[in-house]
């Protein structure tokens, strides 16, 4: 599984530019570096140089598949239980429980059935990870998330019907589009829906995300390198 081009000892290196170009980004801004997290996205990366990571001060990560996170993450998190775990990609009803029991943050709740089965879940539990909803801001029909003028409604059956908690918003551009009106659509809808956390911007568009208001950034390649298995 692991794809790393870069040799391990280039993470702390590279974590280091990321950061500095969000702080960047931010002052730039007029924003408070301090309210960006850096999610550093390990998929396909190895327990090993996800290690390396760690030792380098980084404690937020997003994985996008609930099954290749179940067979790093449990004992990397028992090593280093400050550790906070993102979902970043598609959750199917049937993978809910692995799901939160092992992730800190899930990041694409769009859909009532999926709704429905956390809610129920959370009974069994006792527990439940704080929850962002995906918003398909491109309209793309191949791509997750719920459409921007439905998102107020799915809030809203969140809360009242399942007594779900939402912190915020999330989105992936189209990758064809310039990602800025995907960005402030984004932050657009969590002003007016009162939601505090906007996960957006990725290696490339990072920077332009926290012009925007991200309070999250899902970086990848600009840490690891380049992936060779496709997503
Ligand atoms: C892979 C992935 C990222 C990181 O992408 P990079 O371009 O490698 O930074 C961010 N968000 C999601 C949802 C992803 O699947």
């Amino acid at each position: 599984m692991s794809a790393e081009h870069h040799s391990a000892t280039e993470i702390p290196g590279r974590l280091r530019l990321v950061r500095e170009e969000i702080a960047l980004a931010a002052e730039a801004a007029g924003r408070d570096p301090g309210a960006i997290e850096l999610i550093a996205v390990s998929k396909t990366v190895s327990a090993a140089v996800i290690e390396e990571a760690i030792e380098a001060g980084q404690r937020v990560f997003g994985e996008n598949r609930v099954q290749e996170a179940h067979g790093k993450w449990p004992a990397l998190k028992e090593l280093h239980p400050d550790i906070e775990l993102h979902l970043i990609g598609p959750l199917q009803s049937n993978k809910v429980r692995e799901a939160i029991a092992l992730f800190d943050v899930i990041e694409t709740l769009d859909r009532p059935k999926l709704a429905r089965a956390l809610a129920e879940e959370r009974e069994q539990q006792g527990k439940l990870p704080r929850l962002f909803v995906q918003v398909n801001t491109g309209a793309e029909p191949q791509k997750a998330g719920i459409a921007p003028e439905e998102t107020a409604n799915f809030v809203a059956l969140c809360r009242d019907t399942f007594n779900l908690e939402i912190d915020g918003l999330m989105c992936i551009p189209p990758y064809d589009e310039e990602p800025s009106m995907h960005f402030a659509l984004l932050a657009k809808l969590a002003e007016e829906l009162g939601l505090a956390e906007l996960s957006m911007g990725m290696s490339g568009d990072f920077a332009k995300a926290v012009v925007f208001g991200a309070t999250y950034v899902r970086v990848g390649t600009a840490i690891f390198g380049e992936r060779i298995l496709l997503d």
